[in-house]
């Protein structure tokens, strides 16, 4: 398999999936993308309805990289290492429980208690395997709003290899209190950690220049390799179809619907930023897993709900973002939403391409009506303020005996809005085949809970639910952050450019290319 650019690169600009994972960008600024999508037919997803995760990964992993770049054992072995068992703290992985009238599938028992463990943990792993493979020195750059950073420095450390190291950044004050804690106590020395004064995606511009800066030096010729592990980088998406195939095949199961039945499909709705987890659903239902509507739960802030203004107005305008509940989708630039468009206008490269320019250019991209209605056939979305998520959070406590993260509780106001009503358990009995995503623990929003369900709400989830190992990370002791500072006056383009400088500074001080390549 082999990929290219949503931006359609030169004639005949294809690339392995290690070039495309260590480049995370195209070198047109476009995403990359798989050249073709192989189609999971009815049989083979039954063959594989009963496969334990590390095997299910492996199937899917196997279709989207050449046996020529990993084999069979290695990758097996990746997967394996990724999924193992001790790691999570519920044996079926992703329980999917019911809820209401419909389904609830958990993505947080990973080692960080948040759904992006399941994609990032073997991204990184075959970063490390490509690191050592061709002894070359990877820096990981990621700037993250609260979940991404946590899940990557754990899979770094774990990974312990000298080859691969990370600079993690978070915008100060801007996430939780555990989160910040999951960063600032792993004791690693492959791992830095820096706070900048900024809003959530501040980082994505000087990450994106240092990225595209080491285009072609993908050989070993000595020189750091730096790459961005966002899922705007191919892995991260690829990675989350799998997930979305397990939690299909855990709810025909309880529905006793036969796995490929394409006569009854599952509508799923999940909390949404940077659209990357909804590329990794779009991807799975277009291969054929019969995945109903994909609906996308977004919060209010400020202005900001870009991700549903686009799905349901075809409206792409870039707006400032403000602080919310739930921190961990706020995004100004959903960034995914061009692997959507590419696969929505099958693939027309030259379309994507002037839609992302129009974007760049003015920030704002309007889609033309037939357009808007093609995107609605696929997807839906609702925007959730802050006061409609922490209501269905109380309705979940009282009514459903379940709580929810913040942002698994957008995810729940969606539905509602929708029409989902799922709150409400019909008096029929009716199931409605629809699952919510739960992205994370509660374990990680002791405030955002709080302003939901009161202190004694909290209390009451945290007595007997917090888990042992979150209990862990916050007695631990936190080592101080790299700090990024704002400069009063400056343009933010200025800022940037030194926050870049500071970046690259604390690479040349603390991961020696000596030390690293034996
Ligand atoms: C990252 C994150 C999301 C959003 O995922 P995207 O792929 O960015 O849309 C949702 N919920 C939580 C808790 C997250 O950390």
């Amino acid at each position: 398999m082999k990929y290219k650019s949503t931006r359609g690169g030169g004639s005949h600009e294809y690339y392995t999936f290690e070039e495309a994972l260590l480049r995370g960008y195209a070198p047109d600024g476009g995403l990359f993308v798989p050249t073709s999508l192989p189609t999971i037919a009815a049989e083979c997803l039954r063959s594989w309805s009963s496969l334990p995760y590390p095997e299910l990964a492996y199937n899917v992993l196997r279709m989207f990289i050449s046996p020529s770049e990993i084999n069979d054992q290695q990758l097996k072995d990746i997967c394996n290492k990724s999924y193992a068992m001790e790691e999570f703290d519920d044996a079926s992985f992703i329980p999917v429980k019911k809820l209401g009238s419909a389904f609830i599938a958990e993505l947080f028992h990973g080692p960080t208690f948040c759904f992006k463990d399941f994609g990032m943990r073997p991204a990184i792993n075959l970063l490390s395997h490509f690191a050592t493979l061709r002894n070359r020195a990877t820096t990981i750059l990621v700037s993250t709003t609260g979940d991404t950073g946590p899940a990557a420095v754990h899979a770094v450390s774990e990974a312990a290899n000298p080859l691969l190291t990370i600079i993690v950044h978070y915008p100060h004050g801007q996430i939780s209190e555990f989160q910040r804690k999951q960063l600032t106590t792993v004791n690693s020395k492959y791992v830095k950690v820096a706070a900048f004064e900024g809003g959530g995606d501040d980082m994505d511009w000087p990450i994106k220049e240092t990225l595209l800066m080491n285009g072609d030096n993908d050989a070993a010729n000595g020189e750091r390799t730096f790459c961005g592990i966002n899922s705007y980088n191919i892995g991260r998406p690829l990675l989350q179809m799998v997930h979305f195939i397990w939690i299909y095949f855990r709810t025909v199961e309880q529905l006793g619907v036969e796995p490929g039945d394409m006569n009854y499909k599952i509508d799923m709705v999940l909390p949404t930023g940077a659209m990357g987890n909804l590329t990794g659903g779009y991807m799975a239902k277009l291969m054929g897993v019969p995945i109903g509507k994909l609906c996308a739960g977004v919060n209010i802030n400020g202005e900001n709900r870009v991700a549903n203004q686009v799905l349901n107005k075809g409206e792409f305008h870039k707006k400032r973002i403000q602080k919310t509940l739930s921190d961990a989708i706020n995004i100004e630039v959903p960034y995914n939403f061009e692997r959507i468009a590419y696969f929505v206008t099958e693939c027309n490269c030259s379309l994507v391409k002037e839609w992302m320019a129009v974007m760049e250019q003015t920030h704002q991209l309007t889609l033309e009506p037939d357009w808007q209605a093609r995107f609605r056939l696929d997807f839906d979305s609702a925007s959730v303020t802050d006061d409609e998520m922490c209501h269905v959070l109380r309705i979940g406590s009282a009514t459903l005996n379940y709580v929810a993260d913040p942002h698994t509780a957008v995810a729940m106001a969606a539905a509602e809005k929708l029409g989902y009503k799922f709150t409400t358990e019909s008096s029929a009995g009716q199931i409605i085949p629809m699952v919510i995503i739960a992205t994370a623990s509660p374990c990680k929003f002791k405030e955002a809970v709080t302003v939901a369900l009161g202190q004694d709400g909290w209390n009451c989830w945290k007595e007997k639910n917090f888990p042992v190992r979150a209990q862990k990370t916050i007695q631990m002791k936190e080592v101080e952050p790299f700090l990024y500072p704002w400069t009063e006056g400056a343009s933010l383009k200025d800022v940037q450019s030194l926050w870049r400088q500071m970046m690259l500074d604390i690479v040349s001080n603390n991961f020696s290319l000596s030390h690293e390549l034996r």
